[in-house]
């Protein structure tokens, strides 16, 4: 191993795959070589399920506030090593370093939210029907947990999972994604450091088609939380059902931003260009689709395609959104792009690739995409939106919900009856008013409807129902009375 390769971490060990094979993984910002990771399979997996196996029984009997000690710790380090987690991550992923740094500072702050349930995960009291039964209600951990990662915000996504996971007294195995293997090593050396028991947070790196495929198929595996695509979910979902495995999935959206007619445009246009384009269009939350009322839509239009023009690409502070991820997913992004412009869409701005060497795509807006065409049904994860011309609220709400996705929804307008109704009619499982389609917080639960998830909400202590089980305790206080 070199110092560049990025190994597995089983059973507090850093190991290469037991193949001895390597992937590549490149810089996005300028599309040179970064490192190599592990690449696992079957084995590697085996060996990290059974290290959690060993590991977790120990780790449960622990009391909820020493493990919650124990994350408030990590959330410390990761804190103590912030600049130097987020250089990596800004290698990793082509982001200007103040993104990363942010980025660092919500998976430190999901740390801390976690840590504090250590002295108030609450459980419930309740009465009986007969005396002298005393019942109430207790977390338990569910076991082994699968946590399968998206690469769109390495940090903050292992920390919504790892934390939660062995706070609530879980062992686990990640497979964070193949494009940003660096830092999911990184959180879990620290977690190491800080005297996390061995065996209770393993990495194993790679594919998702091996490392991860292998750990949603493995029999000890007892929960999958997985956040990717609705594509991945649905095989994953497939897999883990045939065992009757709890699963999280929390998948992708088509997310509108609604523009009234009595909007403040300025603020309007701010939020759109931040909710479709920030993180490169990266985000399960980014505002894809843009509907505005017939009466401001050229005004908007223009003032939007001005403000979208002004955005630069590149991995410096001065520069609005980053590279894309990856070759591939620069050349997926700007196939689309060219299909629908075969189609008849008109680019409003934007449309190509960036300059330089990386894998920057301009950000990008189309208009006059027919309704049941892929850019205005599919998720890209780009930097890229549709703008769509809609009459009133009942056909901006029409639209929002016509998408097999639910996840994130905002309107803006200055008018209160429009906004509830919005919020209440809308299908997502987050809705905003005047502000953008992304934004979550460690404290609030987050999460979407129809094909954006299964149900769970993470982060809050949402996140503690997805880790645990509800284990319901009866207590006959006085045997002889009864
Ligand atoms: P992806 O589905 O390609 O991969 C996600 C993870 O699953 C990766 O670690 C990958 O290696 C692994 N994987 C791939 N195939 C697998 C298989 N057959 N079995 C098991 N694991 C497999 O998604 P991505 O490109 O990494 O991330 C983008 C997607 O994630 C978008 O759809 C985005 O909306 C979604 N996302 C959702 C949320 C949320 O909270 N809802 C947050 C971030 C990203």
């Amino acid at each position: 191993m070199s110092a560049a390769d990025v190994p597995n971490l089983v059973d507090g060990r850093e190991t290469p795959a037991a193949s001895g094979d390597w992937l590549d993984k490149h810089r996005p910002g300028d599309g040179t070589l970064l490192c190599r990771l592990a690449r696992s399979g079957a084995e590697d997996v085996e060996q990290a399920v059974a290290a959690a196996h060993r590991a977790q029984a120990a780790w449960a009997r622990e009391t909820p506030v020493a493990r919650g000690d124990l994350v408030r710790e990590i959330a410390l380090r990761l804190r103590e090593r912030r600049d130097e987690l987020s250089d990596l991550v800004a290698q990793e992923t082509g982001k200007s370093p103040s993104l990363t740094r942010g980025e660092t500072d919500a998976a430190i702050e999901m740390g801390l939210f976690v840590a504090g349930e250590g002295r108030r995960s609450y459980g419930r009291t309740t009465t009986a029907s007969v005396p002298h039964r005393a019942v109430s209600s207790i977390r338990v951990p569910v076991g082994v947990a699968g946590l399968l990662l998206s690469f769109n915000t390495p940090l903050p996504n292992i920390a919504w999972k790892a934390f939660p996971a062995v706070f609530c007294g879980n062992a686990a195995v990640v497979k964070p994604s193949e494009e940003v293997p660096a830092s999911a090593l990184a959180f879990a050396r620290i977690a190491h450091e800080c005297g996390l028991p061995p065996g209770v947070l393993n990495v194993v790196q790679g594919l998702g088609s091996e490392a991860g495929a292998a750990l949603v198929a493995h029999p000890d595996v007892d929960l999958v939380s997985f956040t990717g695509s609705a594509a991945t979910g649905r095989d994953v979902n497939e897999v883990a059902a045939r065992r009757l495995a709890k699963v999280c999935l929390e998948l992708g959206g088509k997310n509108p931003l609604v523009v009234c007619d009595d909007a403040d445009l300025d603020n309007a246009v701010r939020w759109a260009a931040a909710s479709a384009f920030s993180n490169a269009g990266q985000r399960c939350a980014a505002a894809s689709r843009i509907l505005v009322f017939d009466a401001v839509y050229d005004r908007f239009r223009d003032r939007f395609a001005d403000a979208t023009r002004a955005l630069t690409v590149g991995s410096t502070d001065e520069h609005f959104l980053g590279p894309v991820i990856s070759r591939r997913s620069r050349e997926r992004i700007l196939d689309a792009i060219a299909a629908a412009v075969l189609d008849g869409a008109r680019i409003v701005a934007g449309g190509s690739a960036a300059a330089g060497e990386g894998f920057g795509v301009l950000p990008t807006i189309l208009e006059d995409v027919p309704r049941d065409a892929p850019l205005s049904c599919d998720e890209l994860f780009g930097p890229v939106t549709t703008l769509d011309r809609v009459r009133d609220l009942d056909e901006a709400i029409e639209v929002a919900n016509d998408s097999p996705y639910g996840l994130t929804a905002a309107i803006h307008t200055a008018s209160v009856h429009r906004a509830m109704r919005f919020a209440e009619e809308v299908q997502a499982g987050v809705v905003v008013v005047n502000g953008g389609t992304h934004g979550s917080e460690p404290h609030m639960g987050f999460g979407g409807v129809k094909q954006s998830g299964t149900g769970w909400r993470e982060a809050g202590v949402e996140a503690l129902d997805v880790y645990t089980e509800w284990k319901y305790v009866n207590l006959v206080t006085d045997p002889a009375q009864t």
